[in-house]
Formats: C-alpha cells, sequence, structure tokens
C-alpha cells in the first residue's frame, strides 16, 4: 500500500495516454490499475457507489508481530494482513473515498465513486504510528503532506475524518 497515487494524476494519465497502463480484473467491483513505467499499482472500481454503500468484506488472512506497509492496524496491538488481497492497492489519499471499518470489518464508501474511480482510504484511520512514514503526493487541496500515522495528526485534523474506535481511543489518551 505504498502506492501513493492521486485520482485526479491517474484518471488524467487513462484519459490521455490508455497505453500506459495494464489493468487486471480482479472482482465483481474493481480492478488493478499498473503503471506500466513506474510499476504503481492502484485499485479502481468498475461500478458506482454512494456514501455508506458496503462495498465488501475484509477478512483477515493473518496476524503479524511486525506492522508493515502491508499491514493494516485493528486494534491497539493487532495488526492483520488482507484478504482479499487486492485490497492492499487501496492506496493513501488525504481526501479518502472509502473507510477500512476495523470493527465491522468492511470496506465502506464514504463518497461517490464513479466508474474508473481509484479507491483510496485514510491510512491514519486505522494507523497510530506508521513503520514507514512518506511524503504523500495525493494531490488534494487537503494534503497533509507528510504521512505518519494517527499519532501525528493534530486534534483539528483528526476531527476532520472518520477514524476506527481504536484510533480515537488512542487520541483521547495520547
Ligand atoms: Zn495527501
Amino acid at each position: 500500500m505504498t502506492n501513493i497515487q492521486t485520482e485526479s494524476t491517474n484518471l488524467f494519465t487513462v484519459s490521455s495516454d490508455q497505453q500506459k497502463l495494464r489493468k487486471y480484473n480482479v472482482s465483481s467491483f474493481a480492478e488493478i490499475w499498473e503503471n506500466k513505467e513506474t510499476s504503481a499499482k492502484s485499485l479502481h472500481s468498475t461500478r458506482k457507489f454512494f456514501p455508506e454503500d458496503i462495498i465488501t468484506e475484509i477478512k483477515i488472512t493473518k496476524y503479524v508481530d511486525k506492522p508493515s506497509y502491508l499491514s493494516v492496524q485493528i486494534d491497539e496491538a493487532k495488526h492483520i494482513m488482507l484478504k482479499p488481497e487486492y485490497l492492499q492497492y487501496i492506496n493513501h489519499s488525504c481526501d479518502p473515498n472509502v473507510f477500512f471499518d476495523t470493527k465491522n470489518m468492511q470496506v465502506v464508501c464514504l463518497k461517490s465513486i464513479e466508474i474508473g474511480d481509484a479507491m483510496t482510504f485514510f491510512y491514519p484511520s486505522t494507523e497510530w504510528s506508521m513503520t514507514q512514514p512518506f511524503d504523500c503526493l495525493c494531490g488534494s487541496t487537503k494534503c497533509l503532506d507528510k504521512i505518519q500515522g494517527a499519532a501525528y495528526l493534530s486534534t483539528d485534523i483528526s476531527k476532520l475524518y472518520q477514524l476506527n474506535e481504536h484510533i480515537t481511543n488512542k487520541i483521547k489518551t495520547h
């Protein structure tokens, strides 16, 4: 999930230069788009979704002791590997259109998603302190620049996002 891409940049690339992309259909609702030049992958919707739609259930393949760029934090000390595996290609955005609900174990639509849109989620909504912080290039006007996990968000910023309970609880006692 380290591929840092933006919805807007992506869509631009596609409409102007289809041959730069390789597309893999991975489910009834999504395909992976791979940029042939950079090998960056992202997950794109093949149908419309509306806010609060449940996009898919999240299953756990295994728990990992040490978080990595591929794991997702679901509790204070629990990190999981995702199933379906293609969910790892839902990249970060500071203006996300999906939410990983780790309580109900579902990927939920936050903002209307059109066919071809990249699905993105806000990493700090699940991750407290990331092992691999990065400089965000999501291109959103709301971009926070450096993404390191919820521990590094100001109170004002954290209020702007839907976050999981294990994160909001930590913020309260932080
Ligand atoms: Zn950003």
